[in-house]
């Protein structure tokens, strides 16, 4: 028997109509590329989605076409996330970190047919035009006189021209909610970048868990300001979670530095911000030098990479701002963990609780995961025994963009596909998973594993250590022992020994690194990430003391 309730397909379009209709003066704020802050509000994004919805027709894109973007934080970014998706079309947010050549592979290999572009990125749009033929509109977002005379671009035109002349009307079609609707390509360390492809289910699935009070918390009556790059995993599924909830947003547009990020976070009384490590220190460092404070911020989610114990400790401590410790991946929408605690956990004394935050967090409802050793077998949730992490969801990748990078997916005795996320983790009895390394980057010591994180967060904890990365070098008798890279804080000094001196009763003897190296910055990716293969290369000379 079936069930007898309606039956509506999840669209994104959805989202924007509910924006709409129920939070249409909720306001969204913008840093814009000129420099000035633009408002708007969620009735008028709603409008000019539909107008953007228009201006697509008239360029004849079929269903499924891919729309690309090249684009900070910004409203036009948000209608362009609404108006492409909403009619059928695919949108492939571009990330602009990206080497020319990599970038026109992957708008080739995506078969983009528009790119919408900020003015900022002209000189990028120009480097690939040539190489990307399958591209036959470039739309500057910008308005018709911020244009270039002389852009090089065949018939470039600037958004503002191509969609405000369109009609506000616009029927949002109906179509299978498991239709594409967006998509990101992520570079594995080997191969050719990788597609994920999202529908317009796993979307809206993403975007109801995303605001869940143990997920993000997102309510009407927050101010969130996304720094995680719309262009990278849609900003964590922020936009779309915002527009369910209603909630006010602060676009940082190109402006990431700590001046620029508190100005916004302060005049527009931002409740909850969401970022990587790298870019919140640069926001504690511009606190901590003009001492200042926050005055309506409550939470921050940070994710991408280990947030080390410093920065939960300065947060939590000298700000009073509760810090969110996500983790996910492009693959995963990228939604699969967040750590807050449990009932019983909130009379923990302070230092027991801060090794439970410091943990990744428990599984979003929707995202089931495990941990198995090298022959499959599931591990034990007892926060000790560690192995590959592996995960399954209505929103977990199933195949890669035209099925090229291989079948993600690895099936257990009961034939379920889980997705083998290349993390190396813990769980314990209440569910907390610890990422103790990237599969790849695990140092093997005489038989034993040493997370490099584990040492890279002590390094973190040093008052003259900006940035620490742990790499394994190759041993005679080890096999492999962990050195650590570091990168001072400017104007402050710290020797190598005294540096080891630091490890000494905080982890055990074996695992302090055997030397430290000073350099002036660590390589990071496109997504702020540390690029630990780089930084290999550049230590290929490099030999462990006394080898
Ligand atoms: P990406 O697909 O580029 O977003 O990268 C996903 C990878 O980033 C994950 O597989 C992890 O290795 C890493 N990552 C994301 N969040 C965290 C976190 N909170 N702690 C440690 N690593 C993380």
């Amino acid at each position: 028997m079936l069930g007898q309730m309606q039956s509506q397909p999840l669209l994104i379009s959805s989202l924007i109509t509910h924006a709409e209709r129920h939070h249409a003066s909720g306001e969204i704020v913008s840093r814009r590329v000129e420099g000035d802050i633009h408002r708007t509000t969620w009735g008028q994004v709603a409008r000019r989605s539909r107008q953007v919805a228009n201006a697509l027709d008239s360029l004849h894109l079929a269903f499924g076409e891919r729309v690309a973007t090249l684009a900070w934080n910004g409203y036009r970014h948000l209608e362009l996330y609404f108006g492409v998706s909403g009619t059928g079309r695919v949108l492939h947010t571009l990330n602009p970190r990206l080497h020319p050549e990599q970038l026109a592979w992957i708008v080739n290999h995506a078969d983009d047919r528009a790119i919408c572009f900020d003015m900022s990125f002209l000189p990028l749009v120009q480097a690939v035009a040539g190489k990307c033929p399958g591209v036959k509109h470039w739309i500057a977002l910008c308005d018709a006189d911020k244009l270039p005379a002389d852009s090089g671009l065949l018939g470039l035109i600037s958004y503002e021209a191509w969609m405000s002349g369109q009609s506000e009307r616009y029927v949002w079609p109906d179509m299978d909610e498991n239709s594409a609707s967006s998509m990101c390509y992520t570079s594995g360390t080997t191969g050719n970048p990788k597609a994920a492809l999202y529908s317009h289910r796993s979307t809206i699935l993403h975007a109801y868990s995303g605001a869940l009070p143990d997920s993000l918390n997102l309510s009407a009556r927050d101010c969130v300001l996304p720094v995680v790059p719309m262009f990278h995993v849609n900003a964590w599924g922020i936009p779309y979670s915002a527009a369910a909830v209603g909630c006010k947003l602060v676009f940082p547009g190109p402006a990431m530095d700590g001046k620029s990020i508190y100005e916004l976070l302060e005049g527009e009384k931002v409740t909850m911000a969401a970022g990587v490590p790298t870019v919140w220190q640069m926001l504690l460092g511009h606190m901590q030098a003009n001492q200042l404070r926050f005055s309506s911020m409550t939470r921050t989610v940070i994710g991408g990479s280990a947030c080390p114990p410093a920065m939960i400790h300065a947060f939590n401590n000298q700000y009073g701002v509760a810090v969110l410790h996500a983790w996910g991946m492009t693959e995963m929408s990228p939604l699969g963990t967040v750590c807050t605690l449990k009932n019983a956990q909130l009379d923990l004394a302070p230092e027991d609780r801060t090794k439970v935050l410091l943990k990744q967090g428990r599984a979003v409802y929707g995202v089931d995961m495990k941990i198995v050793d090298e022959s499959g077998n599931e591990l034990p949730w007892d926060g000790k025994a560690y192995g590959d992490l592996l995960v399954r969801g209505p929103w977990i990748i199933a195949s890669y963009f035209k099925g090229e990078g291989g079948d993600p997916l690895r099936y257990d005795a009961d034939g379920k596909g889980w997705f083998p996320t290349g993390d190396v983790a813990t769980i314990d009895a209440d569910g907390f998973m610890q990422i103790t390394d990237r599969s790849k980057d695990v140092i093997k010591s005489g038989g034993e594993w040493i997370s490099s994180i584990d040492v890279e967060n002590i390094a973190m904890a040093h008052p003259a250590v900006a940035m620490a990365a742990c790499v394994g070098m190759k041993h005679p008798k080890w096999d492999e022992r962990p050195i650590v890279v570091v990168m001072k804080k400017p104007g402050t000094e710290v020797s190598r020994d005294e540096l080891l001196a630091f490890y000494e009763g905080k982890i055990a003897k074996w695992q302090i690194p055997d030397d430290v190296v000073f350099v002036d910055a660590i390589p990071l990716g496109a997504t702020g990430k540390m690029q630990k293969m780089t930084l290999r290369q550049q230590l290929k000379d490099y030999v462990l003391p006394g080898v």
